[in-house]
């Protein structure tokens, strides 16, 4: 007993401290290429190749290689000591810190749980190169090779030595679409580095490093995007803030396209881009976010890089006077611009090779809501009825109209609930969004073959998307076509969406697979669920009617008569609630009847 308790506490050894010291730094594949990256950069390169090999189990090596100052011998063995750094001495030094590194464990922490092979050739440091050799933090070689100056470290066998990390990886798309953000984000504050970014032997990313930004957008997602872009500039006390941001034309359903770097570094910095997002005002719908690509560059003083151990959040001070510049900044930038988007609702239709030509101006393509303007109006009444019809469809009419209808409608409220009596006489409100996701979702997971039911559109739309949206569509490709999709690929990171299944009900509008792909990279997977159950849901999500949309007595009936043939009427496909029910004794206590 008493032997026991002598022995109960005991320093770990060094291999275990660095293992979980790991743990903090490198969570995942893209936390690695993110370390080596942000060293190549500091090393002062100006080209800087990133190379993934995946397959099916996921990422199996990731290298990076630059042609930045190097390493000598000495330096390059050292460099895998853990708190070994050549960019601060002491903790005061923080404050003057340019580097994105100065904690010294990035190359420590991923010898610790890889296999390692760096190769580095010292500018101006004679003959010969280095090679140095790490598996699971132990040195194998060292040795004297051949390269040409800068620094090569290939990652292999990530997590091999601690199984429970490995487990709990995300799928490769995700982890691929991650890295891809992650060398957009790179490329959209380093314009000055020429970036490339292959995965597979296919390139991704890839920027000339001119120096420019403008140059750089249009390299990662072409003119579409860069043509819808405002200049933002200030320069107010500690701060200065400059780069683009999108005509409310251009927005999206998540923050991915929101960058903004702090003192050129990637960090997440949720209030600064909520202080974005803020400078639109009213000029978005409440769930759309901007594309923006901005630099903020505020006195060292004013930031704490060091609150973190992958550096990926900061602490701000005076965040809050910060954040109301940068959005009178966007305000006013957008204020002194001309929003007349160009092509309604800022979609790209295919001009030249359309085969109809003239037949464009149908309809079909002036439904688009504009941003802003929440579907209000004829042309919005139009589209909801069409919605919902085209699920009644689907979903076949049997005992619909004819028969007694299970749910009877008493009225709307709010252009959000129906108010519906059950049949056991309960009082039903009924959220009408929620209740066509679950109508469209049982319809699209019930029939196999949906893709006969597909609609061509007239004019397909062209999708320019980002780098990392592609790589998702990509993975969900085979799932889209199930589903009555049909997606060309002509081009990097564009496509042709020529037919889109009929139960979205609105042709003409391909552009919603954007905003498809957007939430499926943006929505966490849940645990078990795969690619085409979310891709399910995300489209049930899009083609149901949005809260906000005034329905006639008989659309509402529909509805409800829809909702009441599914299996589970009671959530939605998310697992929200689609009706709350009250008793007529809840009521007549709530009245003080009882
Ligand atoms: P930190 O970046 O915080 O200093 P790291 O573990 O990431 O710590 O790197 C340790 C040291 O190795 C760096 O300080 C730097 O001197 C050297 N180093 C790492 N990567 C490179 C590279 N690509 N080129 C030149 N030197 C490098
Ligand atoms: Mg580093």
């Amino acid at each position: 007993m008493a032997e026991h308790h002598r022995n109960r506490i005991r320093l770990l050894d060094q291999a275990t401290v660095n293992q979980i010291a790991a743990g903090e730094v490198v969570e995942r594949p893209a936390s690695v290429v993110k370390e080596l990256v942000e060293n190549s950069i500091d090393a002062g390169a100006t080209r800087i190749i990133v190379q993934l090999e995946s397959g099916r189990e996921g990422i199996t090596s990731a290298r990076v290689t630059d042609n930045g100052c190097g390493m000598g011998a000495e330096d390059a063995r050292f460099a895998f000591t853990p708190h070994a750094t050549s960019k601060i001495a002491r903790i005061g030094d923080l404050d003057r810190c340019r580097t994105l590194g100065f904690r010294g464990e990035a190359l420590a922490s991923i010898a610790a749980v890889s296999h390692v092979t760096l190769v580095t050739m010292e500018r101006d440091g004679g003959q010969s190169a280095t090679e140095v050799i790490i598996r699971g933090g132990d040195l194998e070689k060292v040795a004297e090779t051949g390269a040409p100056t800068g620094t090569t470290i290939t990652v292999s066998d990530l997590f091999f030595n601690t199984p429970a990390r490995k487990k709990f990886q995300k799928s490769v798309g995700s982890e691929v679409a991650a890295i891809t953000r992650t060398m957009e984000a790179f490329a959209i504050t380093n314009p000055g580095i020429a970036f490339l970014f292959i995965n597979n032997g296919n390139e991704r990313v890839s920027t000339e490093g001119s120096g420019d930004l403008f140059d750089t957008i249009v390299a990662l997602y072409g003119s579409g995007v860069a043509d819808e872009l405002i200049p933002v500039s200030i320069a107010e006390g500690p701060l200065s803030l400059g780069g683009y941001v999108s005509k409310p034309s251009l927005s999206r359903p998540n923050i991915y396209q929101v960058f903004v770097g702090i003192n050129n570094r990637q960090v997440y910095a949720r209030a600064v881009v909520d202080a974005v997002r803020a400078g639109y005002g009213t000029l978005l719908p409440d769930n759309r976010y901007p594309v923006a690509f901005l630099s903020l560059m505020l006195d060292p003083a004013y930031l704490d890089v060091n609150v973190h151990p992958a550096k990926r959040i900061v602490h701000i001070s005076r965040e809050r006077d910060i954040c109301a510049m940068v959005t009178g900044a966007v305000s006013r930038a957008l204020k002194g611009a001309d929003l007349v988007p160009r092509v309604p609702g800022g979609f790209h239709t295919l001009q030249k090779s359309d085969p109809t030509g003239n037949v464009s101006r149908g309809y079909d393509h002036q439904v688009r809501p504009g941003p802003g303007v929440a579907e209000a109006g004829h042309g919005s009444f139009l589209l909801s009825d069409r919605r919902l019809r085209q699920s009644e469809l689907s979903g076949g009419t049997a005992g619909s109209d004819d028969g007694v209808p299970e749910f009877i409608y008493l009225g709307q409220y709010n252009g959000a609930y129906i108010l519906a009596q059950a049949p056991v006489g309960d009082l039903l409100l009924v959220d009408q969004h929620a209740a066509h996701e679950r109508v469209l979702y049982e319809q699209v997971t019930a029939s196999r073959d949906l893709g006969q039911e597909a609609q061509e559109l007239l004019i397909p739309t062209i999708l320019t998307l980002s780098p990392a949206e592609s790589g998702v569509l990509r993975e969900y490709l085979p799932h889209l076509q199930e589903k009555g999709f049909s997606l060309e690929e002509f081009g990097k990171d564009t496509y042709a969406v020529r037919m889109v299944p009929v139960i979205l009900g609105k042709p003409g509008d391909g552009e919603m697979v954007r905003d498809i792909v957007g939430d499926l990279i943006s929505l966490p997977r849940k645990h078990g669920t795969d690619s085409g159950e979310q891709l399910a849901r995300t489209i049930a999500c899009h083609g149901a009617v949005k809260a906000g949309t005034v329905l006639t007595s008989g659309q509402c009936q529909r509805l409800l008569n829809q909702l009441s043939r599914t299996n589970e009427p009671w959530t939605c496909p998310h697992g929200r609630p689609v009706m709350v029910s009250f008793t007529r004794d809840r009521l007549d206590l709530l009245f003080g009847r009882k």
